[in-house]
């Protein structure tokens, strides 16, 4: 098409001044990029934290250089187009099933990558999965500086070598293969985590929520994480500009940069996103739910057993569920209330007519049943409303 649209130019230049000929190009520039314009970038707009950036990253990704279908330059673009900060290539050390066809330098994806990471603004992470059975199964490497020294027969000198680069080690997928999905802590993972050196584990693999394994982060102080652990194109699982995002660890870090999410992972500061769900601490939750609202109606007037609208912005990519917890005495709330991820909703309260005259806040207590504490617990938040109370 653009071929014969710069013919068309040429003909006419022959007739048209230079600057009529500059005109014409740029507007055909103009025109045909707009038809090809559908490298389009998902933004998720989640807030960032007092003191900490809100990071977006899978940190368990396949290309070519072992059993994925992708070159890593398209994995980093597929990265951009889902609103990501970071990716991490963690191609198999030991499965390389294109090893005819491409090569089996370790370090080759990244450095493929990395390049359309500076061009895109994304951060491309080194790392390797570590692919032995079950148990210990496989366990990602991150920040890796060289993958070689991780080429060994045994998998504790494997994770010796990456320890000794400083990476941030975590175990994949822990049900997989195991008798009806349900992960199993083995005395190998008990071994790495009594050492210091199993920091992580990954809560969300793909579509698969692990109840066991967020359980065990609970517990014994792991970092929690939710990856694609993609091998395709992205698109034939996740489509983020249908609202159908990959999952991903949402990483506090003081800064956006590896070093930064290093620092972070470590320390625990992540919350997954993964299908309609947040997954997380409170103490990250909470500030995340209530740094995503804005409450637009700013005096709640309500008059005897009158109804009120109350506008409420969602600035998130997160819908949030809201049940409200016992009952106010005050005003009366529908059982369910969504607060629609990047909208504003209409909530509607109705007066009970029971209390006196005047001006005073209203707390509403709830819960948000897709906000995950512990796999029993979804976060309790409060609602803050200023009210005046008429006659
Ligand atoms: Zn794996
Ligand atoms: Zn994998």
């Amino acid at each position: 098409v653009f071929h014969s649209l710069s013919e068309v130019i040429m003909r006419y230049s022959k007739f048209a001044s230079a600057t009529a000929v500059s005109i014409a190009l740029s507007f055909l520039a103009g025109r045909s990029s707009a038809f090809a314009q559908n490298r389009v970038r998902t933004e998720l707009p989640f807030p960032d934290l007092p003191g900490y950036v809100t990071l977006k990253c899978d940190l368990h990704t396949h290309t070519v250089f072992s059993d994925g279908a992708v070159w890593p330059t398209v994995r980093v673009e597929e990265a951009w187009r889902d609103g990501l900060d970071a990716i991490a290539l963690s191609d198999h050390i030991e499965y390389q099933p294109h090893k005819a066809d491409v090569s089996t330098n370790y370090g080759r994806s990244h450095a493929v990558g990395r390049v359309t990471g500076e061009q895109l603004g994304i951060i491309v992470i080194r790392a390797a999965e570590i692919t032995r059975g079950e148990p210990p199964g496989h366990l990602n490497a991150l920040f890796l500086k060289s993958i070689d020294p991780l080429r060994t027969s045994n998998y504790v000198d494997a994770l010796q070598a990456a320890v000794d680069q400083g990476a941030f080690i975590f175990w994949n997928h822990p049900g997989w293969k195991q008798p009806e999905n349900k992960s199993v802590w083995y005395a190998e993972q008990g071994e790495s985590y009594d050492k210091g050196w199993l920091k992580g584990l990954e809560v969300v693999n793909g579509d698969r929520y692990d109840p066991i394994v967020h359980q065990w982060c609970v517990d014994k102080k792991l970092t929690m994480l939710a990856n694609s652990d993609v091998h395709g194109p992205i698109t034939w699982d996740h489509d983020a500009s249908e609202e159908n995002h990959r999952p991903l660890t949402l990483v506090f870090a003081t800064e956006r940069s590896a070093e930064a999410i290093k620092e972070a992972l470590f320390a625990r500061r992540t919350v997954l996103f993964a299908g309609r769900q947040l997954i997380g601490e409170e103490q990250f939750l909470k500030p995340l739910f209530e740094r995503a609202l804005e409450v637009k109606t700013r005096l709640v007037r309500i008059k005897g057993k009158g109804r009120v609208a109350v506008q409420i912005a969602n600035r998130s990519p997160v819908s949030f569920e809201l049940q409200p917890v016992g009952r106010s005495e005050e005003v009366s709330l529908p059982r369910k209330i969504t607060l629609h991820a990047s909208k504003t909703s209409l909530i509607e309260l109705t007066g009970r007519g029971s209390g006196a005259a005047g001006k005073r806040a209203l707390v509403l207590p709830f819960r948000v049943t897709n906000l995950k504490t512990t796999p029993e617990e979804t976060l309790a938040v409060e609602l803050k409303l200023e009210a005046e109370f008429l006659e």
